[in-house]
């Protein structure tokens, strides 16, 4: 092994925590080095993490593709346009997917550069610690020794697996082979009605699939507000996702003929589901493997995250944990935010991660967005709120886009009047909530968003309309 080649900081992990961190430290003047395993197809460097190999990115290249193709099949009609003869390659769409991946890992590459941060394509594990600092070994096409007084561990999450059927990727798919299958199967199987699973279930689904959704939740997104969930679960219904709550699922079989699943329905009923695939998307479990946390004392909890406080503070001086390896949301532009905070945390200043205004997505059509608290959470506070609604059938932009599914809903404190939560289902609702996240950071009240001018016609003036309505005084509707 070459001499050991030293850092002030060391970041493990080039997902959106890690690599986000590595720059904000190196923008404060720290020698930084990052250290990524992922390989590409070609056995080479793809930084970027699960967000961008096989998470955000690629499932929103293939939502795209796939929303075309439901409109030229579905909706060009009513425009006028008629398409005959209309075909989906499979394999264009999934090179189309390949290349936005790419695309993304180059920029982090050049990132790196750009930023003179030295980037080591293999796995860090720790070594051991002293009074300098700590000491790593990083594994990959040669072996390298590295050391850092500051180590920031962003080693991300992996999908877990039911008990017993473990991922074949074949027939039996995480994330991972959910972005890769290779023709529109006849039957998809979905375990777990959570944002993942109703993101690739959406794709496969417009594409031709039948799709079943099993979940072992009584209540569809629990997490969502209940209002905005059930208008979410009726177009979803509409579109013929076929979505079972409260199932028990029993064994699972999987053959060369496909997958079966056996389950009980929440009327206590048995049944089998047969499909040709089936994806299991049931939560993620935090990822410390290889990084011998041992051999330094690093602690991790019962679930295997990393423990920190918070302010990203292992147990260890001078160690930091971000991301999805730790507690919180497992969201990308959180771990990034954990991110910049730790590296602004030592070089002294005063980093900070906002949870109550984390806005959340679910990139299905309709989407899902919101932030801050939901109305059954307020109740289950005692909190007095006022309320507002608006929904997208009465927005000119919507008609005219011709998609006036959902509303927009704001909840305001009954006597400050302070946004206290947004949430959205409808068009466009991704890009929609960040006023609202705007307005929940500089605690704005509902009568601010009300006030303000919004472009017409747009999709906006479904918020400032609903801000209108929680003093009930919309003017459209
Ligand atoms: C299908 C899917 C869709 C998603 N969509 C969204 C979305 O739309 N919006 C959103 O906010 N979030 C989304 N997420 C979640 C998001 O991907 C994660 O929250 C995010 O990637 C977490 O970032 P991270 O940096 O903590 O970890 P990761 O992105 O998992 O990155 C960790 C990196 O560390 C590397 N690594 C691990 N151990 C070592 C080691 N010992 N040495 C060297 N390298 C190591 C891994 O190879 C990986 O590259 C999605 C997830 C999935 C699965």
């Amino acid at each position: 092994m070459a001499d050991t080649k030293q850092f002030d900081v060391v970041v493990i992990g080039g997902g959106p925590g890690g690599y986000i961190a590595a720059i904000r430290a190196a923008q404060l003047g720290f020698n930084v080095a990052c250290v990524d395993e992922w390989k590409n197809a070609k056995g080479g460097p793809a930084p970027g993490g699960t967000c961008t190999n096989v998470g955000c990115i690629p499932s929103k290249a293939l939502l795209q593709s796939s929303e075309h193709y439901e409109q030229a099949h579905h909706h060009f009609a009513d425009h006028g346009i008629q398409v005959e003869g209309l075909t989906m390659d499979v394999s264009k769409m999934l090179a189309r997917k390949d290349t936005v991946v790419k695309q993304n890992n180059d920029g982090i590459l050049y990132l790196f550069k750009k930023n003179k941060i030295t980037f080591f394509h293999g796995r860090a594990s720790f070594v051991k610690t002293d009074a300098t600092g700590y000491e790593l070994k990083v594994a990959g096409a040669a072996e390298e020794s590295i050391s850092a007084k500051h180590v920031i561990v962003a080693t991300g999450s992996n999908a877990r697996a039911l008990p017993g059927t473990p991922f074949d990727e074949e027939n039996i798919l995480s994330n991972d082979g959910a972005l890769r299958v290779g023709a529109v199967p006849k039957k998809l199987g979905l375990i777990g009605a959570g944002v993942i699973g109703l993101e690739m279930g959406s794709v496969w689904r417009r594409l031709g699939a039948e799709v079943t959704v099993l979940e072992g939740l009584p209540t569809f997104l629990g997490a969502v507000d209940e209002q905005i969930a059930k208008e979410a679960k009726k177009a979803f219904d509409k579109q013929g996702l076929k979505i079972e709550l409260g199932v028990k699922v029993g064994e699972i079989k999987s053959g060369k003929d496909g997958v079966s699943i056996a389950y009980t329905t929440a009327k206590g009923e048995a049944q089998t589901l047969s499909v040709d695939k089936l994806i299991v998307s049931i939560g993620r479990v935090p990822n410390t493997i290889g990084l011998n946390a041992e051999a330094v004392g690093l602690k991790l909890d019962e679930r295997g995250a990393i423990v920190v406080d918070d302010d990203c503070k292992t147990n260890l001086p001078n160690v930091w944990a971000v991301g999805d390896v730790v507690r919180g949301p497992m969201l990308a532009h959180k771990a990034e935010e954990e991110g910049v905070a730790v590296a602004e945390r030592i070089a002294g200043q005063h980093g900070h991660v906002n949870f109550n205004t984390v806005p959340w997505v679910i990139y299905t059509s309709p989407e899902i967005a919101w932030v801050g608290q939901t109305e059954q959470q307020l109740k289950a506070a005692g909190r007095a709120y006022k309320a507002g609604t608006f929904p997208f059938l009465a927005n000119g932009r919507a008609r005219a886009l011709g998609d006036t599914t959902g509303m927009v809903k704001f909840l305001a404190d009954a006597t400050t009047d302070e946004i206290l939560g947004v949430h959205m289902v409808g068009p466009q609702v991704s890009e929609l909530i960040s006023e609202a996240v705007v307005a929940m950071e500089f605690k704005a009240s509902a009568e601010d968003i009300a006030r303000i001018c919004h472009a017409h016609p747009s999709l906006s003036e479904a918020t400032k309309e609903a801000a209108l309505a929680v003093d009930k005084r919309t003017l459209n509707f």
